[in-house]
């Protein structure tokens, strides 16, 4: 028993995998596990991806890139990110294909002794890659030109593909189809890619040669919502256990602020897990969690290593706990706890931390 762990279920995002690559027809998938593995691991989440069909990677830091190849895994892997020229030496001894929107980034690439670039158009999502498709033609003409670089391929992101009600992505995605068609019917082999997970489940016309599916291969819904409706599992289960179990009688507290006064006589049980593991204290009276394949209401104040729940005498010390996943049939998904929190399921699971140990198998085969 340990006090908070993240099981991961490896054969999920496998499977995971194996959807979204059906779903994206005639293009590879390349499996994002940026951010640890949106908090599952990179590595594992890796290997599983390229066992669920992934022919490509895609990280967004140098470190990232690194630590794929240190563990072993050669696969194909491009770097998304932003890079200094510090982090462009990492990435490129890395072997990872780099993104470049400006002559200076061609530049630096040339220097380090050259490398794969994808060129990458600002189509709408305004952060990185060029406004001008004009500068990004002459760009990728550089780096055809230049015998030190290898024009790999041509991208764009979205920013509103999560977003189904949302006329933008259209937009977004003409201004690439413009840009893109005629340098890749001159380069039939360039690799033309702008899907993440949303796209790639809801538009079609937007898988071209590649898909980035991140939050999906982890069975997170990128629209979230339930990710059943996509067919999608998910991969990560958090839990805990009860570490004390007590009754308060009224007018007695629970936590930091007396956030939770009793009412009535209660039964209350502590689990050892907090703030510091990625629960966030925003869950404070706004959380169930479950012990015994039931609901139990979180009652009073998230604190760094503990929370407390409302529990009847059916709880008792040692019981599982299970803060996301399911148990027993009953479920709490992440996407729950990015509604309560006014955030997305992606920042639910990148922020469980590196306290929590990650336990990896399919999930059958594992103790509860
Ligand atoms: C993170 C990222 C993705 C993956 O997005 P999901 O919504 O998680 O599928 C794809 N492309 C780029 C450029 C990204 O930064």
């Amino acid at each position: 028993m340990l006090r908070a762990r993240a099981r991961i279920d490896l054969g999920a995002i496998e499977r995971n995998c194996r959807r979204l690559d059906a779903a994206a027809g005639d293009a590879a998938l390349c499996a994002v596990v940026k951010g640890d593995g949106y908090g599952h691991g990179a590595v594992p989440a890796a290997r599983a991806a390229l066992a669920g069909g992934a022919t490509w990677l895609a990280v967004a830091t140098a470190n990232e890139a690194s630590a794929l190849r240190e563990a072993g895994i050669d696969a194909r892997l491009v770097d998304l990110g932003a890079l200094s020229p510090d982090e462009l030496d990492v990435a490129l001894q890395a072997d990872a294909d780099v993104v470049a929107w400006t002559s200076g980034l061609l530049d630096a690439v040339a220097a380090r002794g050259g490398g794969r670039v994808h060129i990458k158009l600002d189509t709408g999502m305004g952060r990185l890659g060029t406004r001008d498709p004009a500068e990004a033609t002459a760009l990728a003409r550089r780096a055809v030109d230049d015998p030190a670089l290898t024009l790999a391929g041509l991208l764009t992101h979205f920013a509103t593909a999560d977003d189904l009600g949302d006329g933008f992505l259209d937009e977004q995605l003409a201004r690439f189809v413009d840009w893109a068609t005629p340098l890749k019917r001159d380069r039939p082999n360039l690799v033309l890619h702008a899907a993440n997970s949303a796209a790639t489940l809801r538009e079609p016309r937007a898988h071209f040669d590649l898909v980035r599916c991140g939050v999906a291969i982890y069975g997170l819904d990128p629209f979230g919502r339930d990710p059943a409706e996509q067919d999608l599992e998910p991969a990560m289960t958090l839990t805990s256990y009860v570490a004390a179990v007590k009754g308060v009688q009224p007018g007695e507290s629970a936590g930091y602020g007396r956030r939770f006064v009793a009412e009535e006589p209660a039964t209350l049980a502590t689990v050892p897990i907090g703030y510091a593991d990625g629960v966030r204290r925003g869950l404070t009276n706004n959380a169930d969690i479950l012990i015994g394949g039931r609901r139990r209401p979180l009652a009073g104040t998230v604190s760094m290593d503990n929370v407390t729940a409302l529990v009847d005498d059916d709880v008792s010390e040692l019981d599982e706990v299970v803060l996301i996943g399911e148990q027993d049939g009953e479920r709490v998904l992440a996407e729950e706890w990015a509604a309560r929190l006014g955030t997305i399921n992606y920042e639910v699971t990148c922020g469980i931390s590196a306290r929590v140990p990650r336990e990896y198998g399919p999930d059958d085969g594992l103790e509860a």
